[in-house]
C-alpha cells in the first residue's frame, strides 16, 4: 500500500479527520463529537481517537504522519495556538506535542486557513499554481499564500492573517483590536447584521440573504454589493503587493459568488493599476475543494515534511 496520512481538520463547532494517500486519495473521512468549546483535553482526546481509528483501519507502517489545522494564531515551531478567538482555553496548550505523545507519531500544527491553501494547492483549484492567495470567507476570513510553491509562514507561522486587512479605516470593531478588517465587512456575521440594518428579515443568516439574492431581492442585492466592494479592496492591495497568478475564493460564503462578484471585480479594477496590466493572465475564481481543503491540507503536511 502507498504511503498515507492523517489530517485533523478542528473546526469552529467540532473536528473531522480524514487518511488521505499520498496521490491525493481520500480513502476514509470521520467526524467527532467532541465541541471544542469543552477544552483542550477533551479535543485531544476526540482527535487522538479519532486518528487510532483510521490508523487502526490503514495501518501503522505506511502513516507518514498526522497534520492539524486548527483556527486561529499558531506558533509553529512550539506547535501552541497563541491565540484563538473564541475558545481561548486553547491558547498556549501543548496541542502538538500532547497529540504527539498520546499517538506516538509525529504531528505538525498548522493554521487552517493555511492548510486549505496547502490543500487547493495539492488536490484543488490551485494545482500547478506556483503563486496563489486564497481567501476563505466563512464566519471569518482566512488567508493563505503560497509562493514559490510553498506556504508563506512568516517567521513563526503566523503570515496569511489576510482577513485583518483595512478596507473602512474606522469600520466596525474587530477582536484583532483593529477596526474596518474586511472580515467584519464581508464574512458571514458582516451579512447578517447588514440584513438586520436593512430589516430584511429577523434572524437572516449569510446564506438567507444568499437566497434572496437568488430571488432578485433588491435590498439582498445591495448587501451583496457592498460585501464585494469591501472584499474587492482587500484583493485590490493583496494584487498590488503579490502580483501573484491566482487568487482564489473559497468558504461557505463563496457560494453568494455571482452576487458579490460584479461588485468585487469593479472595485478591484479600480483600485489595481497591476491589475488593470495583467488582467489577461491573472485569475479570479473560486476554490474547488468546498470544506474539505483544510483537510487535504493538513494530510499533505506530513507528506510535505516542511513544517518550521
Ligand atoms: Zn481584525
Amino acid at each position: 500500500m502507498s504511503r498515507y496520512s492523517i489530517g485533523i481538520d478542528l473546526g469552529g463547532t467540532n473536528l473531522r479527520a480524514a487518511a488521505i494517500d499520498e496521490n491525493g486519495n481520500l480513502l476514509k473521512k470521520i467526524s467527532g463529537s467532541t465541541p471544542v468549546t469543552e477544552g483542550p483535553e477533551a479535543e485531544i482526546a476526540d482527535m487522538v481517537h479519532a486518528a487510532r481509528l483510521l490508523r487502526d483501519e490503514f495501518g501503522r507502517d505506511g502513516l507518514a504522519g498526522i497534520g492539524a489545522g486548527v483556527p486561529g494564531n499558531i506558533d509553529m515551531s512550539a506547535g501552541v495556538v497563541v491565540r484563538w478567538g473564541n475558545v481561548p482555553s486553547f491558547t498556549g496548550y501543548p496541542t502538538r506535542d500532547e497529540l504527539s505523545k498520546q499517538l506516538n507519531t509525529p504531528v505538525i500544527l498548522e493554521n487552517d486557513a493555511n492548510a486549505a491553501a496547502i490543500g487547493e494547492h495539492w488536490m484543488g483549484a490551485g494545482r500547478g499554481m506556483d503563486d496563489f492567495i486564497l481567501l476563505t470567507l466563512g464566519t471569518g476570513i482566512g488567508g493563505g499564500i503560497i509562493h514559490d510553491g510553498n506556504i508563506v509562514r512568516g517567521h513563526i507561522g503566523m503570515a496569511g492573517e489576510l482577513g485583518h486587512i483595512t478596507v473602512v479605516p474606522n469600520g466596525n470593531p474587530c477582536g484583532c483590536g483593529n477596526r474596518g478588517c474586511v472580515e467584519k465587512h464581508a464574512a458571514a456575521p458582516a451579512i447578517a447584521a447588514m440584513a438586520q440594518l436593512l430589516r430584511l428579515g429577523d434572524n437572516l443568516s449569510a446564506q438567507d440573504v444568499e437566497i434572496l439574492a437568488e430571488k432578485g431581492d433588491e435590498r439582498a442585492l445591495t448587501i451583496w454589493g457592498s460585501m464585494g466592494e469591501h472584499l474587492g479592496i482587500a484583493l485590490a492591495i493583496l494584487i498590488n503587493i503579490f502580483n501573484a497568478r491566482m487568487y482564489l475564493i473559497g468558504g461557505g460564503v463563496s457560494g453568494a459568488w455571482p452576487y458579490f462578484a460584479p461588485a468585487m471585480f469593479a472595485e478591484i479594477e479600480r483600485r489595481s493599476m497591476t491589475y488593470r496590466l495583467t488582467k489577461a493572465s491573472t485569475h479570479i475564481e473560486r476554490a474547488t475543494l468546498g470544506g474539505e481543503a483544510g483537510l487535504y491540507g493538513a494530510a499533505r503536511l506530513p507528506l510535505l515534511g516542511n513544517a518550521i
